[in-house]
């Protein structure tokens, strides 16, 4: 049996985490760069959190609020152009799985001569600043994973730097700053969650102990989806979501994930689908794909999810989500073909091929 686990980064939990350990910045430097979205780090009282601690500890800081949804490659490059210039020392990201993605790229290219052709190389050397990460949404699980997702316009997808570099080097998880995320966006992070947790028990390298941790994500994000089906949730089962995102972050920095991220991708690329939507609207499918060569692996998943057919997977995830999107079969064949290209789709337990694709698009969609 294999199970080998690498996880190098901090993680700290808790109501006020941040201002109750703040020794924990002493050791960082004295000049960091705040990366965050445009206006929720400021609106959620995670960044005014980290100011009081720097302050206190005579740290200074910038900012570089300038991080967009789905980020590109030219902001990264922006923000780590400023973190050069300003010599700071650490980077501090607040947000969404974008800055805190963003984060990782701008802390590797700060530190490292990496042209925007090699980007998505891996062949990196070791050097990067150190990274404190805040995540505000529940649903990426980038506070515990090694990877960055740009949108990689060369290639019109999403595609991923990866390297073992790029683990936060603390991650704080208060799911106070996460009370006023909007009722949309609590539903599509807490899928994307999900999604990580169900998709890394389908991956060639999940092993016992990724599988234990998805298993104890998926009961505890199922819980919150079901609450969150009828009407709004507790602040104790967002603290639940924080926590079974942050698994199903430690899940999907051994496994990987599988077909499903890959097809998403062509969603969020081409109709600016948010991330979380995209796997939800493709996973039922794809648990049906897969039933037919490893039916004893979707049992395993529905049994943690406290179900006993697909179909029940689907009325929730149907009823969360509400309409879908109508494509066209040109846009199926575009997407197929970018996506089977992925490498996640060789991680796949159950690879499907182009056409198996096809059709698992064409069934998760009205077709215009
Ligand atoms: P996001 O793009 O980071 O944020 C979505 C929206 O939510 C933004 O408008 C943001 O506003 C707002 N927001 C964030 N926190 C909020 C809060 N506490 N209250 C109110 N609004 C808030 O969304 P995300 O789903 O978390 O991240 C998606 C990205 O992560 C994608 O690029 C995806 O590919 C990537 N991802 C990465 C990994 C990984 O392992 N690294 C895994 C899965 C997905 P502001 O812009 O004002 O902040
Ligand atoms: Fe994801």
């Amino acid at each position: 049996m294999i199970a080998n686990f690498y996880m190098p980064t901090k993680v700290i939990m808790g109501e006020n985490c941040i201002v109750n350990h703040a020794e924990q910045f002493k050791s960082l430097g004295s000049k960091a760069l705040l990366v965050t979205g445009a206006k929720s780090a400021k609106l959620n009282g995670a960044q005014a959190d980290v100011i009081t601690t720097l302050e206190s500890l005579q740290i200074s800081y910038i900012i570089y609020d300038k991080v967009m949804s789905n980020p590109t490659i030219a902001c990264v490059y922006e923000g780590a152009k400023l973190a050069r210039e300003e010599d700071v020392d650490f980077i501090i990201a607040i947000g969404g799985g974008s800055p805190m993605d963003a984060g990782k790229a701008i802390a590797l290219l700060a530190s490292q001569d990496i042209k925007e052709e090699d980007i998505f190389s891996g062949d990196y050397g070791k050097d990067i600043l150190p990274m404190v990460f805040v995540p505000t949404t529940s649903g990426t699980g980038s506070e515990v994973t090694q990877y960055s997702i740009l949108t990689n316009d060369k290639k019109e997808t999403k595609t991923s730097i990866s390297s073992p570099i790029l683990f936060p080097t603390i991650s704080f998880l208060d799911a106070k700053y996460t009370y006023g995320l909007s009722r949309n966006t609590t539903i599509n992070t807490a899928i994307d969650a999900l999604s990580h947790s169900v998709e890394g028990m389908l991956t060639k390298k999940a092993s016992k102990v990724t599988d234990i941790l998805a298993i104890e994500s998926i009961k505890t994000i199922v819980l919150c989806l079901k609450e969150l089906m009828n009407g709004d949730i507790t602040k104790e089962s967002r603290s639940q979501l924080m926590y079974g995102s942050m698994l199903g972050g430690m899940v999907i920095a051994h496994t990987g994930t599988t077909a499903v991220h890959s097809m998403g991708y062509g969603l969020t690329y081409f109709k600016n689908v948010d991330h979380g939507r995209a796997n939800g609207l493709l996973l039922s499918e794809y648990l049906s794909f897969v039933k037919k060569e490893n039916p004893a692996k979707i049992e395993e998943i529905l049994e943690a999810m406290g179900m006993e057919r697909i179909d029940e997977l689907k009325s929730l995830l149907e009823g969360l989500l509400g309409e879908k999107e109508t494509i066209t079969e040109q846009d199926i064949e575009k997407y197929a073909s970018i996506s089977i290209q992925a490498k996640n789709i060789a991680n796949c337990l159950v690879a499907p091929n182009y056409d198996d694709i096809v059709a698992i698009y064409k069934k998760s969609f009205n077709l215009l």
